[in-house]
């Protein structure tokens, strides 16, 4: 257990993230300063502010002040100011202590690429980039890779403007249930009850396009995902586009949809995927060691993964992305680049790597005993084997994004050769498009970009509740559509 004590608790949070970078699942509890292992505390004199933390931790003493000029202008800039001098004297203080200097530095609770572009644009790129480095503590490799993404994103959002929202569904039903995941996705039974899933959705479809066309706003991109959307049988899959074809009118854009599972592709589906203008799947293996596969609880095998992949090519999609994952149980480096080996035969147009997360609502967790995981140093060196092989394959890294709990502190990373890249993504890992979601727990997001401002509705996770509740929900999306500024 770290207590901690700061003089503005209403960072205490932002702070506790900090050092969870390096105590990793330690329990951080607030402390009133009596008896504390860090106090951090900011204040003003002669027109400065000094932040300072010291840390009495694992029998050492270490201290950090940081001293930055006093920020009086807009209220929201000053709170950004301050909690940013106390993050960063926390850092110093516990990176002494712990000895080490973790990839991202003392970044936590904000998107390094969405930081990166927005410094870039007020201070220019290399005062930017100066910045991410010696105020941030962020190693040279991983500022390569945001600025890199930065670059290849730029044309994609250029222009963006309010007039236009992703539009997102969520199927939050599974095969099975994977023992990394802390998704609220529920393993499919026959006891469910899909027409009323599908009714409830059907409804939710309908108020949305309205509200859309209400507000004079077009769709940018489609995606469904989940869980598992092709846990739907085709005739359940062909429902839920018939309602989107409906209401949305024939779009011909970017529409992804997470086919995921490869135990849940079939022919047929992918059939009706194409009738209706899917123009990008997702087909899943997360490891291709058949042991692994086994132990975190997925449902299909290395040739399963090969013969969705195969079906998906000959129904015609020519943009298939596959995800893989970093850190799994009982894997190392070989199995690692076993995986990317064999993905690399298919030759997908995107592979988007991803860091274990080890989330409290995670079997994973939760059983943590019988899964040995691999230590962080392994994970970052499978992440560079996953790096190298997408580069071999012509991709570019395009998003990225991080989580609390990855393993060392990493990142998932998106690649796709150039004009594969999927715009859903990039909008969503860096707020830069509203989001109009349906489905339960589905997120719907609008984007306030000129203050740097999001603002959510939240669908309730449990399908009844979700069911029930999607007039209430629609008002709520349509009042922060219309109404809010
Ligand atoms: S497929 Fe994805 S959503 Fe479904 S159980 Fe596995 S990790 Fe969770």
């Amino acid at each position: 257990m770290v207590r901690l004590y700061t003089d503005h608790p209403v960072y205490a949070n932002d702070i506790a993230d900090e050092a969870r970078l390096f105590a990793g699942r330690e329990e951080i509890v607030p402390s009133d300063g009596e008896d504390c292992d860090i106090s951090i505390t900011l204040t003003e004199q002669n027109g400065f502010w000094r932040a300072t933390a010291k840390a009495d931790l694992n029998g050492k003493h270490a201290e950090y002040t940081l001293e930055r000029p006093a920020y009086s202008g807009e209220a929201l800039e000053v709170k950004r100011r301050e909690k940013r001098a106390m993050k960063i004297a926390a850092f110093r203080a516990l990176r002494a202590i712990y000895g080490f200097t973790p990839p991202w530095g003392s970044l936590t609770g904000i998107r390094p690429t969405r930081l990166l572009r927005e410094l870039i644009e007020r201070e220019g790129e290399a005062e930017a980039l100066n910045m991410m480095a010696e105020d941030f503590d962020v190693s040279a490799d991983k500022l390569a890779l945001a600025r890199g993404i930065v670059e290849v994103q730029s044309p994609m959002l250029a222009g963006l403007s309010d007039s236009v929202a992703d539009v997102y569904v969520n199927i939050p039903f599974c095969p099975t249930k994977c023992s990394y995941c802390s998704f609220p996705s529920k393993v499919r039974t026959a006891g469910d009850d899909m027409d009323a899933y599908l009714s409830a959705l059907e409804r939710d479809i309908e108020l949305g396009a309205a509200l859309l066309r209400d507000s004079a706003r077009s769709v940018r991109a489609l995606y469904i995902g989940g869980g598992t959307p092709t846990v739907l049988d085709a005739r359940e899959l062909a429902r839920l586009f018939d309602a989107l074809r409906r209401h949305y009118g024939n779009f011909g854009g970017e529409f992804t949809l997470e086919a995921g599972r490869p135990d849940s592709i079939t022919k047929e589906k992918l059939a009706v995927l194409r009738a209706y203008g899917v123009t990008r799947v997702s087909v899943n293996p997360q490891s291709m060691n058949a042991k692994t596969l086994a132990l975190v609880g997925r449902s299909h095998t290395p040739g399963d993964v090969e013969r969705a992949f195969a079906l998906a090519r000959e129904a015609g999609f020519d943009n298939i992305n596959m995800d893989v994952i970093a850190g799994l149980p009982g894997e190392d480096a070989k199995d690692m680049e076993y995986t990317l080996e064999r993905i690399a035969r298919l030759s997908p147009e995107s592979l988007t790597v991803h860091t274990l997360a080890l989330k409290r609502a995670s079997l994973l967790v939760t059983d943590g005993e019988a899964f040995p995981l691999p230590e962080a140093a392994l994970a970052a060196e499978m992440l560079r084997l996953g790096a190298a092989f997408a580069r071999g394959l012509g991709m570019r890294p395009y998003y990225m994004y991080r989580q609390k709990f990855m393993r060392g502190n990493l990142e998932n990373v998106g690649y796709a050769k150039p004009g594969s890249e999927c715009v859903y993504n990039v909008d969503m890992m860096e707020d830069a498009a509203s989001i109009l979601a349906h489905g339960a727990g589905g997120m719907t997001k609008r984007v306030f970009d000129a203050q740097r401002r999001v603002e959510r509705v939240p669908a309730p996770k449990d399908i009844e509740a979700y069911a029930a509740k999607v007039e209430a929900l629609a008002a709520e999306k349509r009042s922060l559509f219309l109404d809010f500024n």
